[in-house]
């Protein structure tokens, strides 16, 4: 039966550290890491995450905004707003949530964030120092997974590793955080062709697809480490639950080590929003960056 690799766990551990952190920092220079949140419009999941965001913010110490905006914001209202927090020295990180509505551009919002505030790691210097081998704010979810692989392998040179899924908030930034790790990365996606046998040779497996059950216990080497990042709501009857991509059962009799849904990755995600927003307060004033 395979390790549960407990994320909600790990992800209380990493805030008390950050609280720790910007304590000292608060002592130190006089000074609380700001963080604002831009939320357009009133998509019901994206408010929960807002407020999830401005809550574990607020008790880690740090000093989050939440800017609520109506959906008929346009997008050059959206971008002064942008522009504003940009040249507000009490923001040290900024956050526009996506998705945004369908009138705005949601690449021209991200390019317009200062890279040196970009918590969430989409603005394409930090995609592109990402890929070059030296990052400074890495999108937060591969970064959590990262931090669980570390957490549960001493050593992940040399270890096959698969990613399952290529977008540029999770798949291929994750497969660039294994690559500088010396994994050999496949990324598979929609297209791949026999799934089964490729993630079959993977020691690490890394699931972001919006699949339910998608990833099958014969899919697995037995041993391999798997994190599912994927989010599902299914429902049997009057009963709706969250699931992964992963048929969580069955792989974790195969797996050596599995995360769960809820409770896996997804903690690990605004956790790492918080040390984003700490390593960008930390960069912008030349202070030493926390491990
Ligand atoms: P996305 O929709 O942008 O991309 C999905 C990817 O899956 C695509 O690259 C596509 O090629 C691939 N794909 C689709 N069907 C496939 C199949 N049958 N086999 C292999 N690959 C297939 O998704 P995203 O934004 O990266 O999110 C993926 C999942 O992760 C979603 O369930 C999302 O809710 C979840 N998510 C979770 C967190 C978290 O904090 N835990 C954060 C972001 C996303």
């Amino acid at each position: 039966m395979a390790e549960l690799i407990n994320g909600k766990v790990f992800a209380a551990h990493l805030r008390a550290q950050l609280k720790d952190y910007v304590k000292q920092l608060q002592r130190q220079h006089q000074m609380v890491p700001g963080l604002a949140v831009v939320l357009v419009g009133d998509d019901a999941a994206s408010q929960i995450y807002v407020r999830n965001k401005h809550r574990q913010a607020l008790e880690c110490g740090l000093r989050p905004a939440t800017h609520s905006l109506p959906s008929t914001t346009t997008q050059g209202e959206l971008l002064d707003v942008v522009t504003q927090l940009n040249a507000n020295p009490t923001i040290n990180g900024i956050l526009v949530q996506l998705p945004l509505p369908r009138h705005i551009d949601s690449m021209a919002v991200l390019n317009a964030i200062d890279p040196d505030k970009d918590v969430d790691g989409f603005h394409p210097i930090n995609v592109g120092r990402l890929t070059l081998g030296a990052p400074r704010l890495i999108p937060c979810t591969p970064l959590g997974c990262l931090l669980l692989l570390h957490h549960h392998l001493d050593n992940l040179s040399g270890l096959e590793a698969v990613v399952l899924g290529r977008s540029n908030i999770v798949g291929k930034p994750m497969a660039q955080l294994l690559l500088a790790e010396h994994c050999t990365v496949t990324i598979a996606h929609s297209r791949t062709r026999n799934l089964p046998a490729v993630c079959r040779r993977a020691d690490i497996v890394v699931t972001a697809v919006g699949q339910p059950g998608l990833v099958q216990a014969d899919w697995i080497k037995p041993g391999a480490t798997v994190l599912d990042v994927g989010i599902n709501r299914v429902t049997e009857g009057d009963q709706t639950r969250l699931v992964g991509d992963v048929d969580f059962a069955a792989v974790a009799e195969v797996a050596g080590a599995i995360t769960p849904v809820p409770g896996g990755v997804g903690p690990m995600t605004i956790a790492c929003l918080l040390r984003n927003t700490v390593t960008a307060t930390c960069w912008q004033q030349g202070w030493p960056i926390p491990e």
